[in-house]
């Protein structure tokens, strides 16, 4: 892949450089996606709520406040041509005192100031009646009509697959350490010496967006990582609620929340720490017991004793609290999308499309390809068929009637899928994003051997080359 030459260099594969990625190919532009990962969506984008927020927390007048409200029915659009989960479960806003309703009025002007209608403040009786496991305490809430959810990873893989299906690279393990200017273009250099040349790039690399921005003399942008914790509940938990159920934000953001998940879950967290590192992603007592607690706060009934996992996502906060998407002041050509901390997964499309809007106005000429296709087939296609449906495909192709994660109900032939379609799986993890397998109640510890041996016999390797994700994350070591 030395000295491949593109037009459009993406740098860093979350949800926003996929959606960048795929909008770029609806133009037919050469681009090339580069991620420093063995797969794509291992940043922000694997770990957050997946809330499709409704637009009533940016303050008005930001970037924020304006991809907020254009982007929640773009990614609803877009997830439907993905054939990503995506549902719109709606949310509650919960006020438990009177100062705290006050504050839903704020909130309610502020979401028609940003031109969000679909509002409503209710009183605690009536969102009892809503939602039944409401807790007692709850006075009046903000009924947050537009909202939903959607799955941040699946929507992530699906970008970035239909960004391929029409023509885009991906390189993975290309992690960018130098950019350098030769000529016209940019020469984008990786840790271990590869270099891709690109007329312009765009610098997508969340909580690293930073560091990657300050490789062109770009010193503007400071991200300060903050750290999310959540506990993930069994699908016996899944039906507690069916809205998202937030409490009245604070400074440190949208507070603890107690969700469904579109996959039948139910979610709790997450927590908001400043950390060193974005590489600081461990879970804590501390913040295990603050979900726990303020989870209980909204929703009484939770069955915490259902819990089946716990993660860590961090934001790229940045002191204005607003997005920072343009042309660098520093250097030409090169576009900086950072600072894309919440709500940044609702707005991926909107910040797709005005990222192509810069390019337009600083030069590029974009012309949509007659070619480009954004469908993408339904990777669960199996799994949404009937019974006699299935035994007919069963037929034709057996691997899809040997189950083998258990707690999910994914078959072998789902898994090999996984690793042949792009962008292609070649992890334990990376075949848990795209299929479930590995996410149910045992997490793994029945399905994990047999999916090990299904991607050394896909990828043509040995099962002790076969990692957890990606690194040194091997499993196995030799035959005894
Ligand atoms: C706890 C939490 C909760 C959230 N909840 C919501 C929510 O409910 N709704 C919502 O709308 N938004 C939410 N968000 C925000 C949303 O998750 C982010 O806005 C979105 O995922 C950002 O995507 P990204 O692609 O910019 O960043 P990332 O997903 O972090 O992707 C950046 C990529 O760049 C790669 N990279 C870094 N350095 C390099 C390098 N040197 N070379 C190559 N690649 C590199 C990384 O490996 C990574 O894959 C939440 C975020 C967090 C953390």
């Amino acid at each position: 892949m030395n000295n491949m030459k593109y037009t459009v260099a993406v740098i860093g594969v979350g949800v926003i450089g996929g959606m960048i990625g795929r909008e770029l190919t609806r133009y037919g532009i050469k681009t090339v996606m580069l991620e420093k990962g063995n797969d794509v969506a291992l940043g922000a984008s694997k770990a957050n709520s997946g809330i499709v927020h409704g637009g009533y927390d940016p303050e008005p007048g930001t970037l924020k406040a304006k991809l907020n409200a254009s982007g929640v029915e773009k990614l609803f659009n877009t997830a439907l041509e993905l054939n990503v989960p995506i549902k719109r479960n709606e949310s509650f806003v919960c006020a438990f005192s009177e100062e705290e309703k006050e504050h839903l009025d704020v909130l309610y002007k502020r979401g028609h100031e940003n031109g969000i209608t679909a509002l409503e403040i209710i009183d605690g009786d009536k969102a009892r009646e809503l939602e039944k496991n409401l807790s007692e305490s709850v006075v009046a809430a903000l009924w947050v009509k537009n909202a939903g959810i959607v799955c941040p990873y699946e929507l992530t893989v699906a970008s970035v697959g239909n960004a391929m299906d029409n023509g885009a690279s991906l390189v993975t393990d290309f992690e960018v350490t130098s950019i350098s200017k030769n000529g016209d273009a940019f020469e984008i250099t990786s840790k271990d010496g590869r270099t891709v040349y690109a007329d312009y790039v765009i610098n997508s690399a969340g909580a690293y967006s930073g560091k990657i921005a300050s490789l062109v003399g770009d010193d503007s942008i400071e991200i300060i990582p903050r750290a999310g914790e959540y506990l993930l509940l069994d699908k016996s938990e899944g039906e507690r609620v069916s809205r998202t159920i937030f409490q009245v934000p604070t400074k440190e953001g949208k507070g603890i929340l107690v969700s469904p998940t579109v996959d039948g879950n139910l979610l709790t967290g997450p927590t908001a720490a400043v950390v060193a590192s974005p590489a600081n992603k461990e879970t804590t007592a501390d913040g295990m017991n603050k979900v726990n607690t303020l989870a209980l706060k909204s929703v009484p009934t939770v069955n915490f004793r259902n819990v089946i996992t716990s993660f860590t996502g961090v934001r790229s906060s940045n002191k204005d609290g607003d997005f920072i998407i343009g042309e660098s002041a520093a250097c030409p050509q090169f576009i900086n999308v950072a600072a894309i901390d919440s709500p940044g997964l609702t707005c991926c499309v909107s910040i797709a499309e005005y990222v192509i809007d810069i390019l337009k106005g600083i030069g590029l000429t974009l012309e949509k390809s007659a070619s480009f296709n954004g469908k993408r087939n339904d990777p669960h296609f199996f799994r949404k068929m009937n019974d006699d449906e299935k035994n007919e495909f069963i037929k034709a192709n057996p691997a899809y009637g040997r189950i083998v994660c258990r707690c999910e109900g994914i078959s072998e032939g789902e898994m090999r899928y996984a690793v042949r379609t792009n962008p292609p799986a070649r992890d334990l993890d990376g075949v848990k994003r795209r299929t479930r397998a590995g996410m149910g109640r045992c997490q793994g510890g029945f399905c994990s051997p047999t999916v090990m041996k299904l991607i050394a016999e896909e990828r043509g390797i040995g099962k002790e080359q076969v990692t957890k994700n990606g690194g040194g994350s091997y499993i196995v070591t030799e035959k005894l």
